[in-house]
């Protein structure tokens, strides 16, 4: 590994991996360090038992042809179409699960009125879906997912939270998708960056930023094979900014620890086919632990070729001994999650079916959404701004991450 870099990226996520694409492909010599055993961030696929499964359902939202093309470029035929319909708005109608629901029990599309500016950030989700669809719709309709999913009150949420959910993260024909999983686009995105030129190096954890004088001079890694330390004068950081900033030198104020969301990814595998014809589904109901449950072969078939079925529960909690999600042993939880599939469910006749594969637990799935810690939530982001040289890369979807990235290359 060379000792410097006109560009460091931190963190290879698809923030990251976007961003060593973009700075690779225009000529720039970088470096992309990763501390985890391999690139993706939390889109990685996992295989065991001959099965194969991402952690989480990850649709990669493409909302343009460029996108598109760009996608098709890194994958060429492994791009598979999926046509199930994850839908939650559709040029102002609406149509499809939860998020999605008719306001009026009219018929589905009924057009609902949508907000034309974006809401101010300190506005609550309570505010702005009563304001576009009325109290009681949001009562019978959207309230239980998005406390089940966000873990506090609908009046804590920030506004932006639900519509970004309903209008950015929609797919109401269908979604292009990897034909072995997320995975397979992240390993793809890590080999295009060494094609052009550019290098990654997973295993290795940067340790401290060197931002003597307000500018960025170099990182300090700690990884077998790295060197202690890579010159530079930009950095992007593809993390989350509260804990990257707590790496610059000298180091920044106190920052207030923020409280995170967790998830319980619980995968199950059933003899036989399909449960269900869907990819994903959203779900409210208090007595099934999880509240989206997706299921991978109808991603793609290849993911599961051994004829059996194989179901991942979402199950979002709180990262704490009394929570009776993350802080249940991974059986009683799967014992749990395979019940709910029978009842209330109605999916599988006898839950003992149901075997075991994997309990993935995601401590940091992202920040809790909490108006309560908006203020914290830009700490970090502020004190990595505030050093020449220093771009963030923020992203809460997939494809959303990567353009971050490449923005934050470009700028
Ligand atoms: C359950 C679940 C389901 C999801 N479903 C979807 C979906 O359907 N569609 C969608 O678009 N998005 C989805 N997302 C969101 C999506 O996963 C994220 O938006 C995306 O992974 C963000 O990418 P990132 O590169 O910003 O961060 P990450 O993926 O978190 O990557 C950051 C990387 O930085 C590395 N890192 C951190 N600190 C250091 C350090 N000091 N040194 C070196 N490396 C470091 C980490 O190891 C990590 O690999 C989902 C997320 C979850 C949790």
């Amino acid at each position: 590994m060379p000792n410097a870099a006109d560009i460091v990226v931190l963190g290879a996520g698809p923030a990251g991996l976007g961003a060593g694409l973009a700075a690779a492909r225009a000529g720039a010599r970088v470096a992309v360090v990763e501390a985890g055993p391999r690139v993706g961030g939390l889109c990685v696929t996992v295989e065991r038992d001959g099965l194969r499964y991402d952690l989480g359902g990850h649709i990669p939202f493409v909302r343009d042809a460029a996108r598109l093309e760009w996608l098709r470029g890194l994958l060429g035929g492994e791009l598979v179409w999926v046509p199930r319909p994850v839908s939650s708005w559709r040029g102002g109608l609406r149509a499809g699960r939860y998020l999605d629901q008719r306001p009026d029990g009219g018929a589905l599309g009924t057009p609902v009125r949508a907000p034309v500016d974006p809401p101010p950030p300190d506005s609550s989700a309570q505010q702005v879906l009563a304001g576009t669809f009325g109290a009681p719709f949001v009562e019978r309709e959207l309230r239980g997912y998005l406390e089940k999913i966000d873990g506090v009150p609908l009046a804590r949420i920030p506004g932006p939270r639900p519509l970004r959910l309903m209008r950015d993260q929609a797919a109401p024909e269908g979604f292009w998708f990897p034909r072995l999983g997320i995975g397979q686009l992240m390993d793809a995105m890590a080999a295009a960056i060494a094609e052009a030129g550019g290098a990654v190096h997973t295993g290795t954890r940067v340790t401290a930023i060197d931002a003597a004088g307000g500018r960025v001079r170099g990182v300090c890694l700690d990884g077998p094979g790295a060197p202690e330390r890579i010159d530079t004068a930009r950095l992007v950081v593809s993390a989350a900014p509260g804990r990257a900033a707590a790496l610059l030198r000298p180091g920044p104020p106190a920052l207030t620890p923020l409280r995170m969301r967790a998830v319980c990814i619980v995968l199950l595998a059933i003899p036989g086919g399909p449960l269900t014809d869907q990819a994903w589904v959203q779900v409210d109901d208090p007595a099934v632990p999880a509240a989206r449950i997706f299921e991978m072969g109808n991603w793609s078939p290849d993911m599961t070729p051994g004829g059996e079925t194989l179901i991942g529960m979402e199950c979002y909690c709180h990262p704490r001994d009394d929570d009776p999600v993350w802080g249940a042993a991974d059986e009683a939880l799967a014992a749990r999650c395979a019940a709910s599939l029978a009842d209330p469910l109605g999916w599988l006749d006898d839950p003992s079916r149901a075997r075991l594969v994997d309990v993935v637990r995601m401590p940091s799935g992202y920040p809790l959404p909490d108006l309560e810690q908006l203020a914290a939530a830009g700490e970090g982001a502020r004190a990595l701004m505030e050093v020449d040289g220093v771009a963030l890369a923020p992203g809460a979807a997939v494809i959303e991450a990567v353009a971050a990235g490449e923005a934050a290359v470009a700028g």
